[in-house]
């Protein structure tokens, strides 16, 4: 089973939040989201500017080399991205942890709407910034929300159902994971022999408790990662290596000589 994080898109073009070549983070907070229509607006009005370049993101020699293991016996990826790129790369068992930055809920009604479609109505009512600039690198963080500061005039996006307010579909700091995803997730790091860390720094709690949990039940923990990790001390193998290289060496030493 494999648990990836932000650095296995870095070759994608979407930047790290934690890794040695992050930009610093500061994102909002589920609690600042909800609790104001200005605060909506800021979110928004960043996201809708970034959206165009994580939109745009293709999968890397990573995501691809994770398609190949499955042929191998790579029981499934638990991917704590939310950019899509493992499902566009092709693999089939992908549970999204912190849900996907393409889909789009309604906190009032829970109807789950495509981005690309919110995106489309955004433009519409914001026709100012469809004349901005694709942003640039240092600007853009990893779940769509890029800087910008012409948000005090941004005009929302409602639910097309009740009106409601629209957040990204995604697990936003100071929110938890849905308690059924994170069962779904415990019972297939049960069935897999080994947990394999690909870019991740297990920062947050809501991936290192699977590498608590396979350390706790005498598994293997092999950790593919730039840099230090949280659970380093917790991993039988680490490898402080990129990962598309890394994984793209693994499947070339399975596939054997050509
Ligand atoms: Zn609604």
């Amino acid at each position: 089973m494999a648990l990836t994080g932000a650095g296995i898109s870095t070759d994608s073009g979407i930047p790290d939040y934690r890794g040695p070549t992050s930009v610093r983070a500061t994102p909002m907070q589920y609690g600042e989201f909800v609790g104001s229509r200005s605060a909506q607006q800021r979110y928004w009005a960043r996201s809708y500017l970034g959206w165009r370049r994580i939109g745009t993101a293709s999968p890397n020699a990573g995501h691809h080399a994770l398609v190949e293991l499955e042929q191998h016996g790579l029981l499934g990826i638990i991917t704590q991205n939310v950019d899509g790129l493992h499902a566009a790369a092709g693999s089939r068992a992908v549970i999204d942890l912190h849900g996907e930055i393409a889909a789009v809920i309604c906190l009032d009604c829970g109807h789950r709407s495509a981005r690309s479609a919110v995106q489309h109505r955004l433009g519409l009512l914001n026709p100012g910034l469809r004349a901005e600039p694709i942003l640039q690198h240092a600007e853009l963080r990893p779940d769509g929300d890029a800087v910008t500061d012409d948000w005090h005039s941004f005009v929302l996006a409602d639910c097309l159902v009740c009106g409601g307010r629209l957040k990204p579909d995604v697990v936003f700091f100071g929110e938890s994971v849905p308690k059924p995803r994170v069962q779904e997730c415990y019972g297939l790091v049960d069935q897999a022999d080994v947990l394999v860390v690909v870019g991740s720094s297990l920062t947050v709690m809501s991936g290192l408790r699977f590498v608590r949990h396979q350390w706790k039940a005498q598994r293997p923990v092999v950790i593919i990662n730039r840099g230090r990790t949280r659970g380093d001390e917790l991993a039988t193998v680490k490898v402080d290596a990129g990962c598309a290289e890394t994984l793209t060496h693994v499947v070339q030493t399975l596939q054997g000589p050509a």
